[in-house]
């Protein structure tokens, strides 16, 4: 049997008809850049977040820059992000010339881990950028109260987890600004690049707006700083078709989780994903990590495992077998290995097995099949 890691292909086909009509549409229409299907889009996006504003862009990424430019941030600066996270959460910082600081993450959340966010605010520190990662809420209250008491503003990543809630509220709701990917591999996946900033604030949202746009107020009155970061008219009509149907798919995701925890909860040999109390988990991954003692032992076993699976076709990732503090680009920060022991922990241990609404019983039995085969070799 096949596993793949993600299958886009099924989902697709569920929703041809209205996917090519609405791209059709946009092509008679000519309406390339923004325009009514990126409008139309924004809104439906807005109030499915419980949000005043949504912003579409041209990436995940340039809504990470966008939100801490138009809040400010500038060369030397900090801004206090998870070591366990993309990348991209970085390049938001380092776009604005300011200087990236890593906390670890939590043991069970896999998010930073607010206990450890004081320690690294120095006079300098201006912003706090909590990553969703996974698809499960960063500790909003505890992240708020910190940021509250030290002056700092609070944003949120959201890139991995479209209508994940906390405390019952979706996330893009819970901080100053929030941004977004719809990468095609995410939960709300375009066909192409793009992303959204949502915001409640209406003149942070009237800034971003221009920036997004050359700064532009009107057609060439360029008030403030910009650059080109919208988004794409077809990408605004395939995300309007998709977002009705993102609760279904995120159900289907859950339920997915829910076999996986049922099938694998005995095997002791390895830790799976906890859902925090607070939160609504929408498992954009669905990492596990192997159980031992011994760090490089663990490791040796989890490279293993993944090679097993793919002999077997299932196929998965590691994210990320690499944290931010051991990437080359940032040696410049003086970080070495040691100093996040949790986030290094899940590098050498986790591994992130198939997730997609559409995986079927029989493909997740085979999963946690090959996964109980393997330790019991
Ligand atoms: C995917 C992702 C981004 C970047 O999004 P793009 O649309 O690929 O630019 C940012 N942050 C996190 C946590 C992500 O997973």
């Amino acid at each position: 049997m096949q596993v793949p890691f993600l299958d886009l292909k099924i989902q697709y086909k569920s929703i041809k008809n209205e996917v090519d009509t609405a791209i059709q549409k946009v092509i008679d229409n000519t309406a390339f850049i923004l325009g009514e299907s990126v409008a139309n889009f924004e809104k439906a996006f807005a109030e499915a977040h419980n949000v005043k504003h949504c912003i579409g862009t041209s990436s995940g990424t340039d809504g990470n820059h966008l939100v801490l430019w138009a809040l400010g941030i500038k060369p030397g600066d900090e801004v206090i992000i998870p070591a366990n996270t993309f990348i991209a959460t970085a390049w938001g910082v380092t776009l604005c010339g300011a200087k990236p600081v890593l906390v670890d993450c939590h043991p069970e959340s896999y998010n930073i881990d607010p206990e450890k966010v004081e320690a690294a605010i120095t006079p300098n520190t201006k912003a706090i950028v909590a990553v969703h990662l996974y698809g499960q809420p960063a500790d909003m209250d505890r992240l708020k109260e910190i940021a509250d008491k030290h002056n700092l503003i609070l944003v949120e990543d959201a890139a991995q987890a479209h209508l994940a809630e906390y405390k019952g509220k979706k996330v893009g709701s819970l901080a100053k600004a929030a941004s977004f990917s719809f990468y095609p591999g995410k939960n709300l996946g375009a066909y192409g690049e793009a992303g959204a900033v949502v915001t409640d604030d209406d003149e942070l949202a009237v800034k971003i707006k221009m920036m997004r746009e050359h700064g532009q107020s009107r057609k060439y009155y360029h008030d403030t700083f910009g650059h080109n970061y919208r988004m794409e008219g077809i990408q605004g009509a395939v995300l309007g078709v998709k977002l009705k149907y993102l609760n279904d798919w995120t159900e289907g995701r859950r339920k997915v989780a829910s076999k996986y925890r049922e099938l694998l909860g005995d095997v002791s040999e390895v830790k799976l994903p906890v859902e925090m109390p607070e939160s609504k988990h929408v498992y954009h991954l669905f990492v596990i990590q192997v159980n031992g003692d011994d760090l490089e032992k663990r490791k040796e076993k989890r490279d293993a495992l993944q090679e097993f699976l793919k002999e077997n076709g299932v196929a998965t990732g590691l994210h990320y077998a690499i944290p931010l503090h051991q990437q080359k680009c940032f040696n410049y920060l003086g970080y070495k290995k040691g100093d996040f022991p949790v986030t290094e922990e899940l590098a050498e241990s986790g591994i992130s097995l198939p997730m997609y609404a559409e995986l079927s019983d029989e493909q997740i039995e085979y999963v946690a099949a090959k996964i109980e085969k393997f330790f019991n070799k």
